[in-house]
């Protein structure tokens, strides 16, 4: 019980709060409220883990909602995206709803202030109408409209409605207060017209309303006890509130905005419209490119929905906006892959080493334990023979004493194999080494019980028999940008931040238990990192990308500090 307490997040406090306030529990209600212009990325996911977490914590309904009140950058595409993603994630919403399911209730609700004289018709272009704002010290200018009758508003909201008018003509506003230290207060425009045609309802509007007119109308219509949304709308707050008191009736509940801060990641961006920007410009393949921090590209990264949600947990949520560096959703992918991904070996940088004494066209199959971390995983079996890979860096012909991989005259183990030792090696005319010749211990087998095979050397590889070995394409990425913070220089804009070897692609050689992998399976490639198959792969052109390394660059990090 304490730990719950003590676990309490601020947002959480304000439920418990308002609990005691006369809230009753079976009357909290919470939204997820994407805007479909764009794929989710991992800053909605913290808002994600939020409003679903606390639906789960209250046993609340949770709504998904479509903030479709702009045509002009809205898709069915990103609608059926965005469902993809939070399912995925591992959440389920109560209801599917969509602001244009509330177009009709907004209008009349419209008619209701405009006939009561809080609304008015303004026929001004939108530059007039950014000039009277005002600045924060100085009060704005009042509409030469903004005294017309409600009879001429009611004439021409509704011609305005009708398509009489063209896009700019007209626009309807709330009568607030243009003096307003606010200036969110200062006669918000409500609708505009827009000749755009809508993906839910097609052309049966051609006025739109604004999000601040839309969402907490939104809210009050789906009885949303508490509205988080993020802190850029602190200043709506009172504006929210204003159009909910033109409303509410006394005997429904009135929802509640609270905001809390954006996430930011390190080294990417994450804004839908920037976002946008990089597929638009080619940078990436498309949303869901394994280097995008949208929920789709991580989720063909290899990342997992648990790794991800316990992220978001970690990081929590806050009051203040900062950066989270992206080592921390790397570690927290590392740590469930290491739980969950079978061990295999893959060499993506191969040198061959001949095993002289090891009878030629023999083979044999070495047992392997498939995840150290998980007995239920089982074993396969490697195979083994006279020619295998290792990496190019795990050979040197001379190195200190501290290289504990292969050196001229020195031993090591070969993962789930026997203990070899590099004898000579020949090189090419410039003189690099292209072939290590090695003998090997019989004796020394992994897990043969003998005394040889308990033989400890300093150092152990990964390897793949040649003849044995397919080939796969594997992807390697670096982080899309090279900068810490894209996003925060004044100076220079975002794109020029783009990492120009985000992508390398190189041809591993596996061990043949990868043949028949399918799309998604996640893998540890010994030494090497975590990887998944690609959409891309087949069975005849298998394609890998590295999710992770297995350096715990995050663990450094905390180590410092
Ligand atoms: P973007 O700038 O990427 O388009 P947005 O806030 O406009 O972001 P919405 O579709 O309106 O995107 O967001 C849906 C919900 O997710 C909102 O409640 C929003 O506050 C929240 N959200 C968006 N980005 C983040 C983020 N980086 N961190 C936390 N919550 C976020
Ligand atoms: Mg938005």
């Amino acid at each position: 019980m304490s730990e719950e307490v003590k676990s309490l997040n601020f947002i959480e406090h304000i439920i418990e709060e308002d609990l005691t306030k006369g809230y009753k529990k079976d009357e909290l209600r919470f939204r997820f409220p994407p805007e479909p212009n764009g794929y989710l990325h991992i800053g909605h996911a913290s808002s994600i883990c939020l409003n679903f977490g606390l639906g789960l914590r209250y046993n609340a309904p949770v709504n998904l909602r479509f903030d479709d009140t702009n045509p002009a950058k809205e898709e069915k595409e990103y609608v059926d995206a965005i469902k993809r993603d939070v399912e995925w994630l591992g959440f389920q919403w109560d209801t599917e709803c969509y602001a244009s399911d509330y177009f009709q209730q907004l209008y009349d609700w419209a008619i209701q202030l405009i006939k009561e004289g809080k609304a008015y018709v303004d026929s001004q272009t939108s530059e007039q109408i950014a000039s009277q704002k005002g600045t924060p010290t100085e009060p704005g200018k009042e509409s030469p409209y903004r005294n017309r009758s409600v009879e001429e508003n009611m004439t021409l909201f509704e011609g305005m409605k009708n398509g009489d008018f063209k896009e700019g003509e007209h626009v309807l506003r709330a009568k607030i207060n243009m003096a307003s230290s606010n200036m969110l207060m200062r006669d918000p425009v409500m609708y505009r017209i827009l000749h755009k045609p809508h993906h839910r309802t097609n052309t049966d509007w051609c006025i739109y309303p604004m999000y601040d007119w839309t969402h907490g109308e939104s809210d009050y219509i789906e009885q949303v006890s508490h509205s988080l949304c993020t802190l850029e709308f602190l200043p709506h707050r009172e504006l929210y509130d204003w159009f909910l008191d033109q409303l509410v009736s006394t005997n429904k509940l009135r929802p509640k905005q609270r905001e809390f801060a954006r996430r930011n990641l390190s080294h990417t961006v994450v804004s839908k419209r920037k976002l946008l920007q990089l597929v638009e410009s080619g940078v990436v393949s498309g949303w869901d490119d394994p280097r995008m921090p949208t929920i789709s590209g991580l989720r063909r990264r290899g990342y997992t929905p648990e790794s991800i949600r316990n992220f978001a947990d970690t990081i929590g949520i806050a009051k203040r906006e900062n950066v989270v560096d992206v080592s921390l959703l790397e570690f927290h992918v590392r740590d469930h892959l290491n739980k969950i991904a079978p061990r295999v070996m893959a060499v993506l940088d191969p040198l061959k080493v001949v095993i002289t004494n090891y009878e030629e066209g023999a083979e044999e199959w070495l047992d392997a334990e498939n995840n150290p971390e998980d007995e239920a995983a089982g074993s396969r079996k490697v195979p083994f023979s006279r020619e295998i890979y290792i990496e190019q860096e795990d050979f040197r012909e001379e190195a200190n004493r501290k290289f504990f991989r292969l050196k001229l005259g020195g031993e090591v183990r070969l993962k789930n194999g026997y203990i070899i030792k590099a004898e000579s090696c020949t090189k090419d005319e410039d003189g690099n080494v292209v072939e290590v010749q090695c003998t090997y211990d019989p004796k020394s087998k992994s897990g043969s019980g003998t005394e040889e095979s308990l033989r400890k050397v300093k150092g152990t590889l990964h390897w793949v028999s040649i003849p044995h070995a397919i080939t796969a394409e594997v992807r390697l990425y670096d982080r899309l940008f090279s900068e810490a913070n894209p996003d925060g220089n004044k100076e220079k804009d975002f794109m020029e931040f783009v990492n120009p070897d985000s992508l390398q692609k190189v041809t591993g050689y596996l061990e043949p238990s990868l043949q028949d992998v399918k799309v998604g399976d996640v893998f540890q490639f010994q030494r090497l990192g975590y990887f998944n198959v690609d959409k891309d792969s087949s069975t005849q052109n298998l394609v890998f990308n590295r999710t992770v390394g297995l350096r715990d660059t995050w663990a450094k990090l905390e180590d410092k500090n």
